[in-house]
């Protein structure tokens, strides 16, 4: 095919950088490092925020370690897509009828730790408009 695991594929990942650094979500996707984990699928992981920032702060974040929002590609779309999903099932499994805020920090200036893209989950109380 034109992606998946043929050439295009590996390039695509070899620009965007996948598989050079594994980061500490890799280790918790393989359970070598512990999370409270909340829903898991065959493309993705949620789990419970080891530093929350609200009331209810949990990360959904793809198996496979794409670095950083600013890397994915159209091949992303589906999984990306997957993400928000699972992020919104999620939260009203959390009982967070009242709403929430999604967060996706990318690179230096959205003040990113980790690269391995995550999407935050927060809520249980109210939020402020602009984010810090
Ligand atoms: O978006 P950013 O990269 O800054 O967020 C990384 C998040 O991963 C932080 O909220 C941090 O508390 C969380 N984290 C975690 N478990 C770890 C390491 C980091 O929940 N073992």
């Amino acid at each position: 095919g034109s992606d998946g695991d043929g050439e295009v594929g590996k390039a695509q990942r070899a620009a965007a950088g996948v598989g050079t650094e594994p980061t500490i979500f890799s280790r918790i996707i393989d359970r070598s490092v512990p999370a409270t984990i909340l829903y898991e699928d065959d493309e993705c992981l949620v789990f419970r925020d080891v530093a929350p920032q609200a009331p209810v702060h949990f990360l959904v974040i793809p198996k496979r370690p794409i670095p950083r929002l600013s890397r994915v590609g159209p091949q992303d779309a589906q999984l990306l897509g997957h993400l928000m999903v699972v992020a919104a099932r999620t939260a009203q499994a959390e009982g967070l009828s009242d709403g929430y805020r999604l967060v996706i920090n990318d690179g230096k200036h959205g003040a990113q730790s980790v690269y391995h893209l995550h999407l935050h989950v927060l809520g249980g109380r109210q939020m402020n408009w602009p984010p810090g």
